[in-house]
């Protein structure tokens, strides 16, 4: 591509892939590619499922597009298996990650108003990620992300993951919501220490804040439950979903207990292409070929073999992760290297810093697959370790 004509965002490896099946991607000369990134924690049910796209190819040639004036019937059944699948929460459907925590941060002030509570910040950690737009920015923790675009959006404060004191000390009547990611992924896969979501849970009760937890890349099987904070135990009052929600057609959804959803009213918020027909069944055909293939049991089972591989490799190395959300972090700067060298060798990982690599394949990679992407990772991987 002709570097003329794009905005100069992206850092673009030098791969141009052209077709995927399952856990496989091929480049424009036919070679093939062990994918152990799933686009960034997307394509969890694997590219190109035969299921998912006759999905969208039958909704395609049905229709595409009349708008949120009118209802459709797969954003219906989408919005009701959301339902039953997180008991009882209703859904507002947008178009990415960030639109999500737009969509849940402006309920999370309306509701505190509502609710008589002149509370109108926010709680966030440091190191999250949790989009680029100007409200979802300003709740990430990543001052690097942020400093060029000052000035953000008020009333935003971060403390430390995982630290239960420090999020007491920052608790107030004037908060409005916690918003965290369960296990933080652009941070590097942090996974907080059992009893943090819990003891954020009891804090935000303690003054009739929302607890937002924005599992736009945990949801969906990726720790291996639905959602990660069901491994403890500890239910939101809103969650953020996207990524992998419509099998990689562009999808997000706000959800909410529908006592914390009924503070949004008509006009409040809207999405010219949320939830539109194409992406609705996308979804639904995802969300069952999820539960029809057992993914999120497969993610728990297939995560626990990969962790313990990895650590097996590097035992100098911290391993760490839920399900198939893994990170490996080294102790010296070898990750940019590692990633670039396995692109060659026909392995797809990513770095989240200098020393970290990042594994989400896709939750339908086989156990041949996930060998064979191990041994070139192995190899590769020595050759960088034993040259620094
Ligand atoms: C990727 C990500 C987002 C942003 O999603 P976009 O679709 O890129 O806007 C938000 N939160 C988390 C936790 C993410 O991983």
């Amino acid at each position: 591509m002709n570097d003329s004509y794009l905005m100069p965002t992206y850092k673009r490896s030098p791969v141009k892939f052209e077709t995927g099946r399952g856990a496989l991607l091929f480049d424009s000369d036919g070679k093939e590619y062990i994918d152990f990134l799933a686009g960034l924690a997307v394509a969890s049910v694997g590219h190109a499922h035969p299921r998912v796209t006759a999905a969208i190819e039958a909704q395609a040639g049905k229709l595409v597009h009349v708008s949120n004036l009118f209802e459709t019937g797969p954003q219906e059944e989408l919005a009701a298996r959301l339902s039953e699948l997180t008991v009882g929460m209703q859904s507002f459907f947008c178009n990415s990650g960030a639109e999500s925590v737009e969509a849940a941060l402006k309920l999370a002030r309306k509701h505190a108003g509502l609710n008589g509570r002149d509370a109108t910040r926010f709680i966030c950690a440091t190191e999250s990620f949790h989009g680029r737009t100007f409200g979802a920015l300003s709740a990430t923790g990543q001052p690097s992300k942020q400093v060029p675009f000052a000035p953000l959006v008020d009333g935003f404060t971060h403390v430390p993951f995982g630290d239960i004191a420090a999020l007491a000390q920052a608790m107030d009547d004037d908060v409005a919501a916690v918003l965290l990611e369960p296990i933080q992924g652009e941070a590097g896969v942090i996974v907080p220490p059992h009893g943090y979501l819990a003891a954020a849970r009891a804090l935000c009760d303690g003054v009739g804040a929302l607890l937002i937890l924005d599992e736009v890349q945990t949801g969906l099987g990726r720790t291996g439950a639905w959602f990660a904070h069901q491994h403890e135990a500890v239910a939101p009052d809103v969650m953020c979903l996207a990524k992998a929600l419509a099998g990689g057609l562009p999808m997000g959804a706000c959800l909410a207990r529908p006592e914390v959803a009924s503070s949004f009213v008509t006009g409040d918020h809207a999405s010219t292409f949320g939830g539109g027909p194409v992406q609705s069944a996308a979804a639904l055909a995802t969300l069952d070929v999820i539960e029809s293939d057992g993914l999120v049991y497969r993610a728990l089972v297939t995560g626990r073999r990969l962790m313990s591989d990895l650590a097996n490799l590097w035992p100098g190395a911290e391993v760490r992760g839920r399900g198939l959300l893994i990170a490996v972090e080294f102790s010296s700067e070898v990750a940019t290297e590692i990633v670039e060298r396995a692109l060659g060798a026909g392995l797809v990982l990513n770095a989240t810093s200098p020393n970290t690599l990042r594994f989400a394949p896709p939750l339908v990679i086989t156990n041949e697959q996930l060998d064979r992407g191990l041994a070139l990772l192995e190899e590769v991987a020595d050759a960088v370790l034993t040259t620094t």
